[in-house]
């Protein structure tokens, strides 16, 4: 006779405890069900551009095409020379940018899979990672995944979203091991300083502090703001710097990042050998992704048109910013660059308890998904997130509708 035996209960790993992803959380899971009913959902929680119309740069679909035949290889690790030589010529014509060569370079599949593989190849049980408040939160989520303990210094909204250096001082302690800067920053659209990216250069200097510079949106910059790389102003220091064609080349379907190590490295042999290794054990990115980058760095910069001062970035980042400031207690600082808005709610006049059960009810009555602060490791449920990527008009209808929902909205 058979006998059957109860299924043991699988649970997630006590590891995932702290790993919080509400980008993709919930409220989600809510829009994807409510769709299924035949509701239509306009999503404004991720920012991927392919949804919102943006097509793929010709350029780059055609040369990644006819690479396809010839891609379906392993690679190097680090990826294929070829597409690393682009980099080292991208950073070539960034003056100032600390010198590397094609072994410095590590191509992955997004910037999302370098950054798992750096922080599993730092972070010890209780290493401390400083962290900016609000931050894009997989940096959050990964350092607590690899075992690290996040340490979140505040960017100061009342100075256009600047780190404040003063708390970043304030949270070091022995254990610090690494600065994550987020510059232009998701979720509010801030352009560092040089001041700023100095001050945070010399506390890393100060006190051996590894810098970890996500520049993924370094070339989404609106009016007059100029990016300036950690490199740049720390070519003393070792420093990752992350980007990738996501966001600048509109293709994040086709998870292509990279990370370039500048800087002194004989201190750092081990860590380094450890993302070698995480390289490895991986095989290589997926090949046509390598080709897309290749093609991307050696085309036409075609987001220059996007965010001329008529582009359509351009004026999308306008209406969300003048409609979110028309909303009464509703408050947004201008976005300096990147793809994201992210207004505060004044407590006087909204009383938010729960940020994630707004987003919620937002969802239900009006069909909207945003994304809610403390999903960005904001400390308060006062702030949102509304991604900048539909045509004004759908936009603009959005942030209506949103200010009338908040009109009459009680917790
Ligand atoms: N870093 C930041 C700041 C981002 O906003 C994103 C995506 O939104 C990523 C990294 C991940 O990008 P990728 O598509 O290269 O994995």
């Amino acid at each position: 006779s058979v006998s059957m035996t109860a299924l043991r209960t699988l649970d997630q790993s006590a590891k995932l405890q702290n790993v919080l992803y509400e980008i993709r959380g919930a409220a989600l899971a809510e829009a994807t069900r409510l769709e299924k009913e035949g509701h239509t959902i306009l999503k404004l929680n991720t920012g991927n551009p392919a949804i919102f119309g943006f097509e793929a740069p010709y350029q780059i679909v055609r040369d990644m095409l006819r690479a396809v035949p010839t891609a379906h290889g392993y690679t190097d690790a680090r990826g294929i020379v070829e597409a690393r030589r682009a980099i080292v010529s991208r950073y070539e014509n960034v003056e100032g940018f600390p010198r590397f060569d094609v072994d410095d370079v590590y191509l992955g599949n997004g910037v999302s899979e370098l950054i798992t593989m750096v922080m599993q190849a730092l972070l010890d049980q209780g290493d401390e990672v400083l962290i900016p408040a609000p931050d894009y939160p997989l940096w959050t989520a990964m350092t607590s995944l690899s075992g690290g303990t996040p340490v979140h210094y505040l960017a100061d909204e009342n100075n256009s979203w600047q780190p404040d250096l003063e708390d970043i001082r304030s949270k070091i302690t022995p254990k610090t091991k690494a600065i994550v800067v987020i510059n232009p920053n998701n979720p509010t659209g801030a352009v560092y300083s040089r001041e700023v990216l100095e001050g945070i250069a010399q506390i890393a200097r100060e006190h051996s502090l590894l810098i970890l510079s996500d520049e993924i949106y370094d070339r989404i910059l609106f009016d007059e703001a100029k990016h300036i790389s950690m490199a740049q102003v720390a070519p003393d220091l070792l420093v990752l710097t992350f980007n990738g064609l996501s966001k600048t080349y509109r293709v994040a379907g086709y998870r292509s990042g990279w990370l370039v190590i500048t800087g002194p490295r004989d201190h750092a042999a081990g860590f380094l050998e450890g993302i070698q290794l995480l390289a490895s054990t991986r095989l290589s990115p997926n090949g046509p992704g390598q080709h897309a980058v290749l093609a991307a760095l050696t085309g036409v910069q075609s987001i220059d048109a996007l965010i001329a001062p008529e582009g359509r970035l351009t004026l999308q980042r306008d209406v969300t910013w003048e409609g979110l400031n028309a909303i009464p207690g509703v408050s947004c600082v201008k976005p300096e660059g990147a793809l994201y808005a992210f207004p505060r709610l004044d407590p006087e006049v909204h009383e938010i308890h729960d940020d994630k059960k707004l987003i919620y009810d937002l969802l239900k009555a009006e069909h909207i998904l945003l994304v809610e602060g403390t999903g960005f490791n904001w400390p308060t449920p006062d702030h949102l997130r509304v991604v900048n990527l539909p045509e004004p008009r759908v936009l603009a209808e959005a942030i209506e509708r949103l200010g009338n929902f908040l009109a009459s909205y009680k917790q």
